[in-house]
């Protein structure tokens, strides 16, 4: 197939577009490298040894879509280009609301003027709100408290009227529960350009000398240790589950599918310390701080109907995504 990944030089576009690439599939990145490097590119193409296309635009630019679609002859769309930071998306609204919800919009008038209709949506746990019961299931009622999270649900609405009223289209939404970690070659990875919000990435500054300390937030919550728990997932098993769910768009005859991508089992704050001081054999200085604001105590996904649709399912350990993770900091430390 003709793939395009919008936001494709990101953290999980990156990984998508190897896992895709290595199965023989023709990748196009379209990315406004607002978030990401061009080196990633290079790395990229050394891992798969292929041609990767790469498109240097606004996914925001319907024109300019609308030709690589047509210029690349694209089959299916995976559409990761998106801001992502909590905290930023209550100061900034409207930049949250038109990168988000306007991009996808721009998009889907893309692909209908181009007659592609098959799109992949990257969706987040976080559309499930303060968790009424666990594990999570899709049927979970959905609330947002906060911009970023709302415009993932504007957009999954937006699907779910779209699909409902044209039959030509083939969607996905992918619920991602807390993907971490690194491609096994060390040579790509997460690493944003100011102080990481999310967890994973801040131990590995931390463990690299770069930051002195992790700040825990909050050892109060009702979880055994009291820390926050999560449902991290190895994001190279996050891009597998993108192949997983191209094939199966590809044999449904179901306009809308919605699907949780995580693991099924969570981790504390502190045992993520535990596992990242195992893995990189550095000592994890940390401090208990006051819980942040908006934060869940637990969320982990039932990962039962990704399993039994796409035929998928996460493999990786816990162990295995801090590896990984170390080992491409390390290689940033080194260049
Ligand atoms: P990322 O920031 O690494 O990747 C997003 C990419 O999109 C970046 O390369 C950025 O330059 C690009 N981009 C941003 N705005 C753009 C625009 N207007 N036009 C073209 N490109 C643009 O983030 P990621 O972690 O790879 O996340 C990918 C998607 O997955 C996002 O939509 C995010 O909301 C979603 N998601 C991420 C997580 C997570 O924890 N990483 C969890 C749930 C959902
Ligand atoms: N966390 C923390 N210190 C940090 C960043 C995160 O203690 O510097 C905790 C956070 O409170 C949550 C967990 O780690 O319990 C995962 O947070 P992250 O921001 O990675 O993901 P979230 O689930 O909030 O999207």
């Amino acid at each position: 197939m003709n793939i395009l990944l919008t936001g494709g030089t990101g953290y999980i576009g990156s990984h998508t577009a190897v896992v895709l690439a290595q199965a023989g599939h023709q990748i196009v990145l379209l990315d406004n490298l607002s978030n990401s490097d061009i080196s990633v590119l290079a790395r990229v193409k050394a891992l798969t040894r292929s041609h990767i296309a790469f498109v240097h635009g606004d996914v925001r630019n319907q024109e300019l879509v609308h030709k690589v679609l047509m210029d690349h002859h694209i089959d299916a769309v995976i559409h990761f280009a998106g801001v992502k930071a909590v905290g930023e998306s209550v100061e900034q609204p409207l930049r949250y609301y038109d990168i988000n919800v306007g991009g996808t919009l721009s998009l889907l008038k893309a692909m209908r003027h181009a007659r592609v209709f098959t799109l992949v949506f990257s969706s987040s746990s976080t559309v499930y709100g303060n968790p009424q019961y666990l594990p999570i299931d899709e049927d979970h009622p959905t609330r947002c408290t906060n911009p970023y999270g709302r415009s993932k649900l504007h957009v999954e609405e937006m699907l779910a009227d779209l699909a409902a009223a044209d039959p030509h289209w083939r969607i996905a939404l992918l619920r991602y529960f807390n993907p971490i970690g690194a491609h096994d070659s060390g040579l790509i990875g997460e690493d944003p350009n100011d102080i990481p919000n999310n967890l994973v990435p801040y131990i590995a500054r931390v463990a690299a000398g770069k930051l002195e300390c992790l700040r825990v937030f909050g050892n109060d919550y009702p979880t055994p240790d009291g820390t926050g728990v999560r449902d991290y997932i190895h994001v190279v098993d996050l891009a597998e589950g993108h192949m997983a769910a191209l094939q199966a768009l590809a044999r449904t005859n179901q306009s809308l599918h919605v699907y949780n991508l995580g693991t099924g089992q969570g981790y504390s704050v502190l045992e993520v310390v535990r596992a990242f001081e195992q893995a990189s054999g550095k000592t994890i200085p940390y401090h208990i701080a006051p819980r942040r604001a908006g934060d869940i105590a637990t969320c982990y996904a039932q990962a039962a109907r990704a399993e039994a649709a796409l035929g998928w399912k996460a493999q990786r350990t816990l162990q295995d995504m801090c590896a990984s993770a170390w080992k491409f900091q390390a290689s940033l430390v080194l260049e």
